[in-house]
């Protein structure tokens, strides 16, 4: 069955994350200026690959969705086939993963940020009409990052602001408000995505061995940074501010909502601004997108899943192209209900994305 068949009623679908692949830095060189040109020459540091996911590791691509070199594919053309064709979406979010978060050089890293942004505008929204993307974020320094904002603000097919899970500093704190007032102003969603600048360990007791151990990991940065962002008052701040959780997960977030209610409960004196339960705040602030759903396969278990997060808001339709979360073509857990699948891959995502609905209707 398709995507398309699972939807009661007609309207654009939308795949929230879908990952487009840079070739290598060379492709970002003809992006930067002649000073930085000349440095990455110069430095020796021009065949250097920053890569997010490892290559070669099998959730970096699906077998079928790599390309001539084994490599994850690097063109709109393959997301037409694949995205648009096969698993039957409308419009696709860009979130590129290439590692520009890693360089320790602020200079270098807002220099490098920035052809990447660039690259995805001409590379890729200017040759499919479908296409939207996140506005990459040199977080080093939350001044470049304001400035990458307002650089693409005017640019609405640019839908959201992304950053990586695993940042240099808790979200929450106060030293990132001006952005996330910008963003709310500009009706910019936050999109964390899994992923890390690696300034510290994936896990809160140090370096694993494995990538296995990594990747699962992430949902605990996503607690943390959801964690900061609630109890330093973020919410209260920014009353109209939306963060998506991008390829996080999703069913770590009830059990944790129910423990950290329970110490809000004993604490809220502390936080004042946390002036009801979290996961009431969470629900009306926070979106999660649906790959990798991390839930046995049958449908009791995600009907209960589904029950415990007590709303139909909060989950937006993703395939997380081209890495591997599932096989075939349906991205879709088992045992949604027709009602809210049609939430699920349309209304929510234009409810999160004010630009998104602006563009679709
Ligand atoms: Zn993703």
């Amino acid at each position: 069955m398709s995507g398309l068949d699972q939807v009661a009623s007609g309207g654009n679908i939308i795949d929230c994350d879908v990952h487009p692949g840079v070739p290598s830095l060379n492709a970002l060189m003809p992006y930067l200026d002649a000073h930085w040109r000349d440095s990455i020459v110069e430095r020796g540091i021009d065949s250097i690959e920053t890569a997010s996911y490892p290559l070669k590791s099998p959730l970096t691509a699906r077998p079928d969705w790599r390309g001539g070199e084994k490599q994850a594919v690097t063109s709109p053309e393959h997301v037409a086939r694949d995205v648009f064709g096969a698993l039957g979406a409308d419009m696709a979010i860009l979130n590129p993963l290439y590692g520009v978060q890693l360089i320790l050089n602020e200079d270098m890293a807002l220099a490098l940020t920035r052809a990447l942004n660039d690259w995805t505008r001409e590379q890729w929204l200017d040759r499919d009409a479908r296409l939207r993307a996140s506005i990459v974020l040199p977080m080093h320094n939350v001044e470049h990052a304001i400035d990458e904002v307002e650089r693409f603000a005017g640019d609405r097919r640019f839908v959201q602001a992304m950053v990586l899970v695993g940042s240099e500093t808790l979200l929450g704190r106060r030293h990132f408000w001006p952005l996330y007032e910008r963003l709310e102003k500009l009706g910019l969603p936050l999109g964390i995505h899994a992923g890390s600048s690696y300034r510290n360990p994936v896990t809160s007791l140090g370096w694993p061995s494995y990538f296995m151990e990594d990747y699962a990991a992430q949902a605990q940065g996503f607690q943390s940074q959801l964690t900061s962002l609630i109890t330093e008052g973020v919410f209260a701040h920014c009353p109209a501010l939306k963060v998506v959780l991008l390829e996080s997960g999703v069913t770590w977030l009830p059990p944790f909502m129910w423990r950290l209610a329970k110490f809000w409960r004993g604490l809220r004196f502390e936080v004042p601004w946390v002036d009801r339960p979290p996961f009431e705040i969470v629900r009306d602030h926070v979106r999660l997108t649906i790959q990798p759903f991390d839930a046995p396969d049958d449908a009791r278990t995600i009907e209960r899943l589904m029950d415990q997060f007590n709303s139909d808001d909060m989950l937006l339709f993703s395939s997380d192209y081209p890495h591997w979360q599932f096989d075939g073509s349906t991205a879709m857990p088992r045992g949604v209900s027709t009602a809210v699948t049609q939430k699920i891959k349309i209304d929510n995502p234009l409810a999160t994305y004010p630009r998104l609905a602006e563009a679709s209707s």
